[in-house]
């Protein structure tokens, strides 16, 4: 029997997988990463088009990156002053901004639309979106969490990992990588930091991902294997400020997060096995919830979008003919 390949989970996969089966095997199977280097191939439109955020998003994503850049020259004995920091931001944002308008461009011109899928952004929302990520940024200067290390802190250990390094758990590989590693005495804290929230604690799904930081770090070279060596930390901005919650690492925890991914693992097994050889995404269904398909980046190209749950019925009507057919020849 031929070898099944390995999976690549990450907690945002299982989250699309359980949200849209369209929209993940749209954008992890048919746009997979070692054949879409063409800018002009469709796979890696289709990639291209997954990543697709509103801005508010992106800003997000571009204060992320900032954070971790500053964490990472902070302990080379770099400090970054405000002005360094708002510029970066701005040229990082602009930039993200940009290379998404120009994807969305190609995807134009490549389906014969007169009109770009987003509206261009004005120089006022900009500023704004820089605004809310210098809060941000500034804000974690002066958080109990960060404080010192954002100073250089020469007593302190820690570590800003590759977010793209996987590990390999059961075969298949797994993208779980903390923003952020903090040695404390013996125990060694493991970061996620979170965009808006709206609750201190996070949700069951969240904590999936959070618990997959452990099974990470056992993976990584210098970090201790038993899950009770750890503390999981979720650092979220929620009206103005970061909220911190923390939690230890529980072997309970470590293995009801393997189950999970495990279960998750062999539901996106499942959907090439669905699609078939032909790699056919119409054989998948369209997501449940109407609600889903509002903030969904293919929202332009799938037929689902406008009414999920009418394509659904038409796309289990057609299957039952389909199958009538195949029975009486
Ligand atoms: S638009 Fe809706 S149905 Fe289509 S891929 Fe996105 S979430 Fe799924």
């Amino acid at each position: 029997m031929a070898k099944s390949l390995p999976i690549k989970w990450s907690a945002s996969r299982a989250n699309l997988l359980s949200a849209c089966a369209r929209r993940y095997a749209l954008q992890y199977v048919l746009g997979k990463e070692e054949e879409s280097e063409h800018y002009d191939r469709p796979s890696k439109l289709v990639i291209d088009q997954g990543r697709w955020r509103p801005p508010r998003d992106l800003m997000v994503l571009t204060t992320k990156d900032v954070l971790r850049q500053r964490l990472i020259e902070a302990a080379g004995g770099v400090l970054w002053s405000h002005d360094a920091m708002e510029a970066t931001l701005e040229r990082k944002l602009k930039r993200r901004i940009a290379e998404q308008r120009g994807q969305q461009e190609h995807l134009a011109r490549r389906m014969g639309w007169d009109k770009i899928p987003q509206r261009r952004l004005s120089k006022a929302k900009l500023t704004e979106l820089v605004n809310d990520g210098m809060e941000r940024l500034v804000a974690a200067e002066t958080h109990p969490l960060l404080c010192r290390i954002l100073k250089g802190a020469r007593d302190t250990e820690w570590l800003v990992p590759n977010s793209l390094q996987t590990v390999d758990v059961d075969g298949n590989k797994i993208y779980a990588a903390p923003d952020l590693i903090i040695r404390e005495g013996r125990k060694w804290r493991l970061v996620r930091f979170s965009g808006d929230i709206f609750w201190p604690k996070p949700s069951a799904l969240r904590r999936v991902e959070l618990n997959a930081m452990i099974l990470w770090a056992q993976e990584s070279e210098g970090l201790p294997n038993s899950p009770r060596k750890y503390k999981i930390s979720r650092l979220g901005w929620n009206d103005g400020h970061w909220v911190l919650w923390s939690q230890q690492g529980s072997v309970k925890a470590h293995n009801e997060v393997k189950k999970l991914i495990a279960n998750d693992v062999a539901s996106m097994r499942q959907v090439s096995r669905t699609m078939g050889p032909a790699r056919d995404v119409d054989k998948l269904a369209y997501a449940q919830q109407m609600w889903r398909c509002r903030k969904c980046p293919y929202r332009w190209t799938c037929q689902g979008a406008s009414n999920p749950i009418r394509a659904r019925l038409e796309q289990e009507a057609v299957e039952v003919e389909n199958s009538r057919s195949q029975l009486t020849e």
